[in-house]
């Protein structure tokens, strides 16, 4: 028997040591407990409850306890209604306030719930209106795309023909959304999506870029010129993005107040946003934000992200025509486009503001930024080119009807696009 007591003897001096050194550095041997959080957000505010139980009895009763609550300050999700990006970062203390309470190893497997009753709220007085509530639920960039896509189809009326459809392109304030039935294959399946309609298989690339809608962009994008400047004193930020003439004091954590720039911590302070009007210098700084280096893919878009060829014509909504609608951009060749921006971007910012006095500021101020954005996007990151730039147009509505996910939504959770060709061809509107 003596390999068998060689054994146990090694295994009682390796726990002999182990509890040595746990007692020695004062923690529990083993890490015994598991956690879950759970966000309460409310209509007038949101709570972060931390709970946590014993890892090998998960499936007892009464073990599963409190272990930390965390109020959010200031008040409830929906009041930021106007400013989405601030319900996510109005969570960071007591998320950090979680990250000290769960043990590191703990983290990866810790789940995390958003309970969000201020839609019960919201919902108990949508029921009290004579239609048929049909619940809330959030939408993924995903389905963000692909019902963006069946809108624009939709209402085109490609889809009950065998002619081509169209790409759908979305621009938001936080992210952008690109979908089109690709000619090669789709290497990822995270980007790929299959309906049957009217009897048609698609099957669809998309993709949505969290972070690279017009307003998270331009955070990007002046954060990446922040960090080059702060080391100047005084502060300046010297934007080649803003009119010559524009000048507006900042703080630093106004601009780094989103999950899209919390990364690049900066201290606290004061710097004077100065535009400097030049829109190459604008759209060098702004190839920043796309990373074209990296692809494990036989092509990306940027940051790593697989896309085939674009593929057939486009429709391009929301945000893209917004910005290029008010610069009189939707219908010029893409070097015609080039050169009508690059003199918008260097008109003096006294001079814009004179043409257009009835016109927001802070719009007014950012549509070099977002035209250059715009571009910058759709030739690099996209890969349009000078010869399949008219394969754009940049839409607001088809008919009566605004291009964007929601009809596409709609339409697909009341099943009005069939899968199947019905027998008899439909007569328009019933
Ligand atoms: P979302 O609210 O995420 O759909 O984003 C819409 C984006 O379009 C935001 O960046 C808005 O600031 C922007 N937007 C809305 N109306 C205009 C407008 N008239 N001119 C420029 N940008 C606009």
């Amino acid at each position: 028997h003596r390999p068998v007591v060689i054994f146990l003897a090694a295994i009682t001096v390796g726990i002999i040591i182990m509890v040595v050194i746990s007692v020695v550095q004062n923690k529990p041997l083993y890490q015994k407990y598991k956690y879950g959080i759970v966000l309460d957000a409310g209509s007038s505010h949101t709570s972060v409850f931390i709970y946590e139980w014993p890892a090998e009895k998960e499936n007892n009763t009464g073990m599963v306890q409190q272990k930390h609550t965390c109020n959010v300050k200031g008040k409830g999700i929906s009041s930021y209604s106007a400013n989405p990006q601030g319900a996510g970062a109005s969570l960071q203390e007591c998320m950090n306030e979680a990250k000290q309470k769960i043990p590191a190893h703990r983290h990866p497997e810790t789940p995390v719930y958003l309970g969000a009753t201020v839609l019960d709220s919201v919902a108990l007085s949508l029921k009290s209106y004579p239609f048929s509530y049909q619940g809330a639920r959030i939408i993924s960039g995903q389905e963000e795309g692909a019902f963006g896509w069946i809108t624009v189809n939709y209402l085109s009326e490609n889809l009950r023909k065998p002619t081509g459809t169209l790409g759908a392109l979305d621009l938001g304030g936080a992210s952008t959304q690109i979908t089109f039935v690709p000619q090669q294959k789709i290497e990822s399946s995270d980007n790929s999506i299959d309906f049957r309609l009217y009897g048609n298989n698609y099957h669809l690339y998309t993709h949505s870029f969290l972070c690279y809608g017009k307003d998270q962009a331009l955070k990007l994008s002046m954060g990446k010129k922040l960090e080059s400047t702060l080391k100047t004193d005084p502060i300046e930020l010297r934007d080649p993005c803003f009119h010559p003439g524009y000048k507006v004091p900042r703080t630093v954590p106004d601009v780094f107040n989103t999950p899209c720039t919390k990364e690049l911590k900066l201290a606290n302070e004061n710097f004077l946003h100065v535009g400097l009007g030049n829109w190459s210098q604008c759209q060098q700084s702004i190839r920043k934000v796309f990373n074209t280096s990296i692809c494990s893919y036989s092509k990306c878009s940027f940051n790593g992200v697989f896309q085939p060829s674009v593929y057939g014509d486009f429709g391009a909504f929301s945000a893209f025509f917004f910005v290029m609608d008010f610069l009189n951009l939707t219908s010029d060749s893409l070097a015609t486009t080039k050169e009508k921006l690059a003199a918008y971007c260097s008109t003096p910012w006294e001079k814009i503001v004179g043409n257009h006095p009835k016109i927001d500021q802070k719009y007014l101020s950012e549509y070099c930024f977002s035209a250059t954005y715009i571009l910058t996007l759709l030739e690099d990151g996209y890969k349009f080119t000078s010869n399949n730039w008219k394969d754009i147009r940049f839409i607001k509505k088809i008919g009566d009807s605004d291009a964007g996910w929601t009809l596409g939504y709609m339409l697909n959770l009341t099943n009005m696009i069939p899968a199947e060709a019905p027998d008899m061809p439909l007569m328009p509107y019933g």
